[in-house]
């Protein structure tokens, strides 16, 4: 059961009022890396809006204000750390027009960060970044926080030379007088306070054009080829938006920045991105690590999110899922539809599992405590297939026309989604309300569908039988679906629309002959969760020739859980031979549920037979489902003891070792545990396989691999496997570990912080609350804030999803295995026996009308939700 989204006590939030329009901002700054502080001048010309206006107030937290004038002349003001009222001398009417100059310092805790080496980190370059979204602009310079403000902008900022400054727009001028530089930006295009920036430090720039607009790269000095490696497509993808969303990228020059210990992946600041150097990609992780999906996810922002901005934050899927979304249009375009649609998966599955383990909320709403908070799942990776449902709803060219029309209408201007509604009317003529009610207003959840298809040989009938069974109830509602039905009848696809609006429909079709393929929804269009009951033969068709790799993949998934000799001769044709990667990966992860012994072999055979890192990789991880084998373990460590192309294959064969607790792993993962690695991620994996396979004697270096000086995200494995040796245990070694992983949430690095909130909620002891309460009081990233709380409230009520689950699985996972050798056993008994004829007749007896038997389709069994395989290769990093 989902628990609420919002917190008692919430209270609605809405877009502050407009007391005066802001037109032009321009900032004078001074900032010194080695006091880590600001000086400088906030100068804002604006046109009053309200009547009889005395006050206007800004938003400026923590800064100290020495002087404000308007229009030349000192005024006065009141500052209680955190909002601005600049008094006016005279009441001003609408349409007077003002020049506010407030003059201020400060030592920024949020907004504006200082990055520098230390004895821990030496190698760690000097750097000054901000981070205005969502409401942190007001932490570095007084401004009105709200993206219903836009203005034009400018930015002088002196630093110490050599140092360079990356802001928004064209730099007008740089020069330098002694030891000082000073760097001078503008944008003549209006946008929103929060997408102002900085990013300050000796960067190397690397400059290409596209359509005589510079793109610019720039990065820490020595690191220019992979910054070009990371970010090579970028003019491809200016091109393929500026044609798709039918308005050319709307900014003089597109710049790209990467910093230090950023605390995103990405942020699309206006004409100036920055990312996290943590994807700069060395030629080795180049072979199958994706960064792509964030460049193009940032340079989408630029049209939605900067030219045409939510409201305010409640509205914010309409930045976020656009620039999901954008993903999958340029991997569509890149990659083709068969890549793009990998995207649909992975993103179900993120909100899948924040509905059922967080909480349910509709995607747009105004009950949320801070506005990081709805930055979520719901809003990303939801709001990217709802956008893809509405894609299908009204066609492609519909689509894009709808586009256009929406960022035309509304450029340089702010939205709310019936904005969007209206835009998609007026362009298409289909009015979408009930659309965007049931996904995005007022709906939440998703339907859950039963789906059976039978095949009536007599009369030449299908019929699709679907229901919706999801509980209707709270926000959830019964939803209308349009979707269709893809049959394949003498080798010619054809689909029929479907139109789904009850709880329970029974369509009948006519076809010509019995269908070798009926795929309901065929590209996973719908975001649902699906249960379809066909015959093996047709799932078995499909997986062989389904034309989109998706249903191919959903087929092994499928044929998976019926298991069988078949279905494993079916799943290993597919694992050497099916033409897609992601579709041989799911064929090795519907192998390993199978966990027989020739199962087992197959993979074994296939991990060395594939040359695909990504499909290789799913193979090393579905060999680790076969707990205290030995043959799979061998192949395994002979993958980590000899290591492999890709960084990842040899990182989830790590993992997979630990997993099936055989002899060497232990010894192979320490050895594993010392190897150098892009993001560490070959020693994240190990640490982790190293908790899988239950071994305590490796608390001390797990324990070592905390330490403040390592890699952060080896640090964050470290403190996860940890967490997952003592989940559940209250003895003495149990409360050290809890205590040290407590010490973890005041790290001065983020990621860590958020590990060690992880970790207690894993460990599952109440007496880590304190801990929490306290991090929450004094911690200004909301992020944690809002983390800890639900962490700290679930060990309150002892709800904690650690211990019963992860145990559960474990016993699931042995089970399993089991399982599997028993039915191996009684398939060699029947075939020797003659048994296996008898439990085929067992099922209905078939009609002997037509040349080929009816196959009678098994009643909708209640199974257990796909465990959708994953195409766990992407690893990629958290996006903005
Ligand atoms: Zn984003």
């Amino acid at each position: 059961m989902s628990r609420e989204f919002a917190f008692p006590g919430t209270r609605p939030r809405w877009a502050p009022d407009r007391v005066v329009d802001i037109q032009h901002l321009a900032l004078e700054l001074d900032v010194d890396p080695a006091s880590r502080s600001v000086t400088g001048t906030a100068t804002l010309r604006v046109a009053v809006i309200a009547d009889d206006t005395r006050v206007i107030e800004l938003d400026a937290v923590e800064l100290t204000i020495d002087s404000v004038t308007v229009g030349g002349a000192a005024t006065g003001f009141r500052h209680d750390g955190k909002k601005l009222r600049v008094e006016l001398a005279a009441p001003a009417a609408p349409g007077a027009e003002l020049v506010i100059a407030v003059a201020y310092r400060g030592a920024p805790r949020r907004g504006l960060y200082f990055i520098a080496p230390d004895e821990a980190y030496p190698d760690k370059p000097v750097q000054v970044w901000t981070q205005g979204q969502d409401e942190d602009s007001r932490y570095w310079f007084p401004c009105f926080d709200a993206p219903n403000a836009k203005a034009t902008s400018e930015v002088t900022v002196r630093v110490p030379a050599p140092l360079f400054a990356v802001s928004n727009g064209t730099l007008v001028s740089d020069r330098t007088d002694g030891d000082r530089r000073t760097l001078h930006w503008r944008l003549d295009v209006p946008h929103s306070c929060y997408l102002i920036t900085l990013a300050i430090g000796d960067f190397a720039t690397i400059e290409t054009t596209w359509r005589d607009i510079p793109v610019v790269y720039y990065v820490e000095r020595g690191r220019e080829a992979a910054a070009q490696r990371t970010l090579a497509r970028t003019p491809e993808m200016l091109e393929l938006f500026s044609k798709r969303f039918g308005v050319a990228y709307p900014y003089p020059r597109y710049a790209q920045v990467f910093v230090a210990d950023f605390i995103f992946g990405g942020m699309e600041n206006t004409s100036a991105t920055t990312l996290t150097d943590t994807v700069l990609l060395d030629e080795r992780a180049a072979l199958d690590y994706e960064v792509d999906a964030l460049v193009a996810h940032e340079l989408a922002h630029q049209w939605f999110g900067d030219l045409v901005t939510c409201r305010d934050w409640g509205e914010g899927w309409l930045n976020e899922g656009f620039a999901t979304y954008s993903e999958y249009i340029w991997r569509e375009h890149h990659e083709g539809r068969d890549a793009a649609d990998l995207e649909l998966d992975e993103w179900a599955e993120m909100y899948f599992g924040e509905d059922s383990g967080r909480y349910r909320r509709t995607i747009a709403t105004k009950h949320y405590e801070e506005p990081i908070d709805i930055f979520d799942h719901h809003l990303y990776d939801k709001g990217g297939r709802v956008l893809h449902m509405l894609r299908n709803v009204v066609g492609d060219d519909a689509f894009w026309r709808a586009l256009a029309h929406y960022l035309d209408k509304h450029r340089l201007g702010v939205v709310e989604s019936r904005d969007l509604a209206r835009a998609v009317e007026e362009a298409t003529g289909k009015n979408l309300d009930w659309f965007f009610s049931q996904w995005v207003l007022d709906g939440a959840g998703h339907p859950e569908l039963d789906v059976a298809i039978r095949w009536d040989a007599g009369e030449q009938l299908a019929t699709v039988t679907v229901e919706q069974t999801q509980k209707v109830e709270g926000k959830t509602p019964l939803f209308r679906i349009p979707t269709r039905i893809r049959f394949r009848v003498g080798g010619v696809d054809r689909d029929v629309a479907l139109d789904i609006i009850d709880t329970k429909h029974v369509f009948h079709v006519k076809l010509d002959a019995e269908p070798t393929q009926a795929i309901f929804d065929p590209g996973r269009v719908v975001l649902a969760t699906l249960k379809v009951a066909k015959p093996e033969p047709v799932w078995v068709a499909e997986l062989a020739g389904a034309a989109l790799a998706i249903d191919r993949a959903t087929a092994a998934a499928a044929l998976a859980r019926r298991g069988g000799a078949g279905v494993e001769r079916a799943l290993g044709d597919a694992l050497t031979r099916d033409k897609y990667w992601a579709v041989r990966g799911a064929a090795a992860l519907g192998l390993a549920t199978l966990r027989t012994a020739t199962a087992r072999d197959r993979l074994i055979k296939a991990a060395s037979a594939e040359v695909n890192p990504r499909a290789r990789r799913m193979i090393v991880r579905a060999l680790g489902d076969f707990v205290h084998d030995a043959a799979a373990g061998a192949a395994l460590a002979q993958i980590v003891e000899r290591g492999d192309a890709s960084y990842f294959v040899e990182a989830q064969a790590a993992l997979s070792l630990g997993k099936t607790r055989t002899a060497r792993a232990g010894e192979l993962l320490r050895v594993a545990a010392t190897r150098e690695s892009f993001n560490d991620v070959i020693r994240q994996y190990a640490y982790r396989g190293l908790a899988e396979a239950r071994d305590d004697s490796a608390l001390g270096l797990l324990a070592d691999g905390l330490r403040w000086g390592r890699i952060t995200q080896g640090r964050r494995a470290a403190a996860m496997a940890l967490a997952v040796l003592m989940r559940g245990r209250r003895d003495r070694e149990a409360r050290d570990v809890r205590e040290r992983i407590e010490l973890l949430l005041g790290d001065r690095d983020f990621r860590v912080q958020a590990a060690a909130i992880e970790a207690l909620a894993l460990i599952g002891d109440p007496a880590a609350i304190a801990a929490l309460r306290r991090m929450i009081d004094r911690e200004l990233d909301g992020r944690l804030r809002r983390r800890g709380k639900e962490v700290a409230r679930d060990l309150e009520n002892g709800t904690s999803a650690g211990e019963d689950l992860r145990r559960m699985r474990d016993e699931i996972g042995e089970l399993r295995s089991l399982a599997g050798t028993l039915r191996e056993r009684l398939e060699l008994l029947e075939a020797k026996t003659g048994g296996g004829a008898k439990l085929i007749a067992a099922t209905k007896p078939k009609p002997a009308a037509k040349a080929k038997p009816a196959a009678k389709p098994r009643p909708a069994a209640k199974a257990k939700p796909a465990a959708k395989a994953k195409p766990a290769a992407k690893a990629k990093p958290p996006r903005r």
